[in-house]
């Protein structure tokens, strides 16, 4: 993994930790057991002396949020979410079409879960709507929510659900848990064609990013 980034794994998903300008950022918050995950790998040297400053969310499904209050009051750090997001935020996952299979399922899951929805966040609409730290650009990746967002840092790109990597079982985001399937496809393609060195999606095995942007450009 890249020096200044922690890749944080637990059930079914990971988040990261990135390391900049003396503060460290959370990109996403894990599921089940994603917080005690998160403090244990920021309990390091090297970490443990930076404060945590902002929490950046890529979507509003739940696999992402769970652990959002939590980490954001124990930090005290702020959180920037896409506001076409903002109903799954919420704690409403109802969705039209195949995407209403995994609303149900996520929806299910908040209750059973106690899924406690963030309250004064930095809603973003685009790229420039909020002012991220110096060295954060805000990419809009729309389709597997109206609101999914990728985030670089200099010529990395994490790219939330934008695709799942592992090895040949790589994937497309199931059709349940997408909103728009075209449009998913097409932010698929816009990564593919990007100008990078690597991407850290949410769903990998521990390959490096470099071979995580080889998956996906192999697969567009
Ligand atoms: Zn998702």
């Amino acid at each position: 993994m890249l020096q200044d980034v922690l890749q944080i794994r637990m059930a079914m998903v990971c988040c990261y930790a990135v390391r900049m300008g003396g503060a460290v950022y959370l990109i996403d918050t894990g599921f089940v057991g994603g917080e005690n995950a998160i403090e244990r790998a920021l309990d390091q040297d090297g970490w443990r002396d930076l404060p945590v400053k902002g929490i950046l969310l890529t979507h509003g499904h739940l696999d992402h949020t769970l652990n959002v209050v939590a980490l954001a009051s124990h930090h005290g750090a702020w959180v920037a979410a896409p506001e076409a997001d903002r109903v799954l935020l919420e704690g409403d996952f109802s969705v039209t079409g195949l995407g209403c299979v995994g609303g149900m399922m996520q929806q299910a899951g908040a209750t059973m879960l106690n899924y406690k929805k963030p309250t004064g966040i930095n809603w973003f609409y685009n790229k420039t709507s909020c002012e991220f730290p110096a060295g954060i650009e805000a990419v809009p990746l729309p389709g597997h929510t109206d609101g999914h967002t990728g985030f670089l840092f200099g010529r990395y790109l994490f790219c939330g659900d934008l695709f799942a990597s592992f090895g040949a079982y790589s994937h497309r985001s199931p059709g349940i848990f997408n909103h728009h399937g075209e449009q998913a496809e097409e932010s698929l393609l816009k990564v593919a064609d990007m100008d990078i060195d690597g991407i850290l999606p949410c769903h990998c095995d521990k390959a490096s990013p470099e071979t995580h942007l080889e998956r996906l450009r192999r697969m567009a």
